[in-house]
């Protein structure tokens, strides 16, 4: 069972675990979240693993401060703006990624841009201490609502997770307002703890409501990371010409003639596996491969959500949300 701690005595005990690759539930004012250093790839899998969350969709990842910031992404002024005016605080920014900014690509599900917040209080710290941002989504399983409580958390995922810090009730109660500065128009992705009215006042034009596409939900992407190659799933065999994503310690069919070849994980591990991900499909599309061939990956556990992101992959472009 987890271990509960308030705040003025969980600083060491969550750094060593965040230090670990372990995951740690925290108070922000928004909700509780779960965080893993957004650098260790191990260590955001396990958020998903945690959540039971069927699908890699893209993480926010927390900052202590806005040099932090800079460091990961690229601010145009409006975005630096909105920083400046509402951080810390319930404002999340989807910003165009700075190359080599060390954050694991599972945080961000392959994208080149990345949502960034600061929060308030303990998370701000927790930080600031470890010098890394955090990847933190909501503190609760997959599909419940979100936890506002150090109780409602434990009472969850508790089996599941070795601390939850107890910061009180959450001030806010609600998700951050997510908005995308996109040339001279600012786009509300998700509405939030940030009224939209606000935002607007702050940035002295309507706010766009909702993704690019027209069809998805406030808060989804109008696009995933798709490899540009095409994607062949449950391969027993290996075709002429075609790269082969492995996963375990058997090799399919004619292996050797693969052009190119990355095993997930040769333990048969799904954690290990997950966090390879986006890596090994980016790298096997950059081989130049017209197909890319997969191996058969196990659906239970982290294997539902590397499957489900597969599938998407496989699918025909058209269909992809
Ligand atoms: P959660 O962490 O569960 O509060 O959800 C984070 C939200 O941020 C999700 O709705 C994502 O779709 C959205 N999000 C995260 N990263 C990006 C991104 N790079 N572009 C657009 N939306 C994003
Ligand atoms: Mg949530």
């Amino acid at each position: 069972m987890a271990e509960i701690l308030p705040v003025g005595e969980a600083m060491e005990r969550a750094l060593a675990l965040l230090e670990g690759g372990d995951v740690v539930a925290i108070p922000t004012e928004t909700v509780y979240g779960l965080a893993g250093d957004a650098t260790n790839g191990v260590g955001v899998a396990r958020i998903f693993e945690a959540k039971g969350r069927p699908r890699f969709n893209p993480l926010i990842a927390h900052v202590a401060d806005l040099a932090m910031a800079e460091r990961i992404a690229i601010f145009d002024p409006m975005s630096k703006r909105l920083a400046e005016m509402f951080w810390p605080g319930p404002l999340t920014l989807v910003l165009p990624q700075q190359a080599g900014n060390g954050i694991h690509p599972l945080v961000t599900a392959g994208l080149d841009t990345i949502a960034l917040r600061m929060p308030r209080g303990f998370g701000g710290e927790l930080i600031a201490r470890l010098g890394r941002p955090l990847a933190a989504p909501s503190a609760n399983s997959s599909g419940k609502i979100s936890a506002t409580t150090a109780q409602a958390v434990a009472a969850d995922l508790g089996a599941r997770i070795r601390l939850v810090v107890d910061g009180g009730a959450t001030p806010v109660g609600l998700e951050s307002t997510i908005v995308k500065v996109e040339g001279n128009i600012v786009r509300l992705l998700r509405p939030g703890g940030i009224a939209a009215a606000d935002i607007e006042t702050a940035v002295g034009t309507k706010l766009l409501r909702g993704a690019i596409s027209g069809i998805e939900a406030p808060g989804m992407l109008a696009s995933h990371y798709a490899p540009g190659a095409s994607v062949r799933l449950n391969a027993q065999k290996v075709a002429e010409g075609e790269a082969l994503l492995a996963f375990g310690g058997d090799r399919a069919e004619g292996w050797q003639a693969a052009v190119a070849l990355r095993n997930l994980s040769a333990s048969g591990d799904l954690r290990e596996a997950a966090s390879n991900l986006f890596a090994h499909l980016q790298e096997l599309d950059r081989s130049g491969a017209a197909t890319i061939a997969v191996e058969p990956i196990p659906v239970d556990g982290l294997g539902e959500a590397i499957n489900d992101r597969l599938i998407r992959a496989a699918a025909p472009r058209d269909k992809l949300d």
